[in-house]
């Protein structure tokens, strides 16, 4: 596992606590997400907007309509007596309290007094602020905002002229309730849309998320059961357009084209080399076969020579023909041991069949004894051992340990032979006193045609122990061997004990 840990996918819980790995975020998620801030900041934006917008086309709806208000109501006042030797007074035109929001004051400019007031004013006063007075006094109109019994004011100060003198103010004044009523609500309402669009935007954004995740999840899965069966030939189905994910597609499908044609390639030339491989070892194995009939003819012809040797054969004679018997008494068991390989290699099956070990083991000592040129041969413990096996390749078997043991082991040496029955297995073991093994020899002595140094001047071709490692593998068993270095050796054959006695198995069985 990747000991790599990404800064997105890891938060510290603690400074001093191991790191929590939280599990990646999926694509779906996160487009939802991104989706739905989207929608929240536009709306915001919008909002904020429409509000302002709003607010400002209110505000100056009510200034041009005060102002111009003001005006008309200026030219319609008539101006009673002669200010400011009089205290002023007006008769206000008899259009001045037709809107219900909008109110009207005229004030004396020279004393404050309120001279004149539109009906919908009842006994209230709309407030004059004395710089709005003074302004007023010298000739300058103005706004301003206040409040008065709960409501928002918007009131225009007009200076009243008669005789091109200012006399009084004339105020128009207009409530504010409607428009501030609309905004509180707009800005209710703003909110309170945004908190129900975002839920239904989130949900709506994870089914299209999740749709158009589908095909490419569809895709993904069917190249990973491809992979998995390692069906090349298999392809990639995708029934919509030639967009992205249709060359998603097209290109996965171009890379198992490719992998089918490589996995092709790779199975004729698989094939082929099977075939070449099968047709050296059965070169091998009939150039083995072959050898062997001329091999015995001029084996047996020079021993004829040799037997019917007259005195007129001269020594030089005698030694070649000699020479010649050695040499092809080697080479025949060279080629009986390829043969054997050979056949091996070809998945030769030996029948196998309830087989004791004890007559195979005696008979092999026998012939130990024949061979042995001073050492002396014993059989230690011999128990009685049952086997499912071959009894030729058996005997060969132990005859390939006995001819090695015989071989490495000086004169006056010995050669032990051992057979036990323990726990469900025979162990066969052959130990000699001889010249022993290096360690760095003995994991390689039962590789064909590998012999230790010490043990080239002796004859021999290096695939004995190839073959005896050969045959116990057939009997699924094992060869083992263990060595000191003049000391000696032991070579241990373990089989699997055949627990049924020959008469109780009617069918010989074939192994492998
Ligand atoms: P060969 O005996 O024909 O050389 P083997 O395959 O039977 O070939 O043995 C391989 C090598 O293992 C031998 O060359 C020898 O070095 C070593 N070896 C086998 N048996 C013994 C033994 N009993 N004592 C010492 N060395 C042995």
């Amino acid at each position: 596992m990747s000991r790599r840990f990404s800064a997105s996918r890891v938060r510290l819980a603690a400074r001093d606590q191991w790191p929590v790995v939280l599990p990646p975020m999926s694509i779906r998620l996160r487009l939802t997400l991104l989706y739905t801030s989207v929608l929240a900041a536009s709306i915001l934006v919008f909002g904020l907007a429409l509000y302002a917008l709003l607010t400002r086309a209110l505000d100056s709806e009510v200034d041009q309509e005060t102002t111009s208000r003001a005006h008309e109501i200026a030219v319609g006042i008539q101006v009673r007596g002669d200010p400011p030797a009089d205290q002023l007074a007006v008769t206000l035109p008899p259009t001045t309290s037709m809107a219900p929001d909008t109110f009207v004051q005229v004030t004396d400019a020279r004393t404050g007094q309120v001279v004149a007031r539109s009906s919908n004013l009842d006994d209230r006063q709309l407030p004059l602020q004395p710089e709005t007075l003074s302004l007023a006094r010298q000739g300058q109109s103005s706004f301003e905002t206040l409040r008065m019994d709960g409501q928002r004011l918007r009131i225009y100060n007009l200076p009243l002229l008669a005789k091109g003198r200012v006399v009084g103010v004339v105020q128009v004044s207009r409530s504010r309730a409607t428009d501030d009523l609309l905004l509180r609500r707009l800005r209710l309402l703003l909110p309170t849309l945004a908190a129900l669009a975002l839920p239904v935007a989130a949900g709506l954004g994870w089914i299209l998320s999740g749709r158009v995740l589908t095909p490419i999840e569809e895709i993904a899965d069917s190249a990973a059961a491809i992979g998995r069966a390692r069906a090349f030939a298999l392809r990639v189905v995708h029934r919509g357009p030639l967009d992205e994910l249709g060359r998603l597609a097209a290109t996965i499908n171009t890379m198992l084209a490719e992998l089918e044609a490589a996995h092709r390639d790779l199975a004729v030339a698989k094939t082929d080399l099977e075939h070449t491989v099968a047709g050296q070892r059965r070169f091998l194995a009939d150039a083995s076969h072959e050898l062997r009939t001329p091999l015995t003819t001029i084996r047996m012809n020079a021993e004829l020579l040799r037997e019917s040797e007259s005195t007129d054969v001269s020594a030089d004679h005698a030694k070649a023909l000699a020479d010649i018997t050695d040499e092809a008494e080697r080479m025949s068991r060279l080629v009986n041991d390829l043969l054997i390989l050979a056949r091996a290699d070809a998945g030769q099956r030996l029948t196998l069949r309830p087989t004791p070990l004890r007559p195979l083991v005696e008979v092999a000592y026998r012939q130990a004894q024949l061979l042995a040129v001073g050492q002396e041969v014993e059989l230690g413990t011999i128990e009685e051992a049952m086997v499912l096996g071959d009894a030729d390749t058996l005997r060969q078997l132990l005859l390939i340990l006995l001819d090695n043991a015989l071989k490495y082991t000086p004169d006056g040496g010995r050669v032990i032979i051992v057979l036990c029955s323990v726990t469900g297995h025979a162990h066969l073991t052959v130990t000699d006193t001889g010249m022993g093994i290096v360690p760095a020899d003995l994991p390689q002595i039962f590789e064909r045609f590998y012999r230790a140094d010490a043990a080239r001047e002796t004859s021999g071709s290096g695939l004995g122990l190839a073959i005896a490692r050969w045959i116990a593998e057939q009997h699924a068993g094992r060869i083992e061997v263990t060595s000191t270095l003049g000391v000696g050796s032991t070579f241990s054959v373990v089989l699997p004990a055949c627990l049924t006695n020959s008469a109780s198995l009617p069918e010989p069985l074939t192994f492998r």
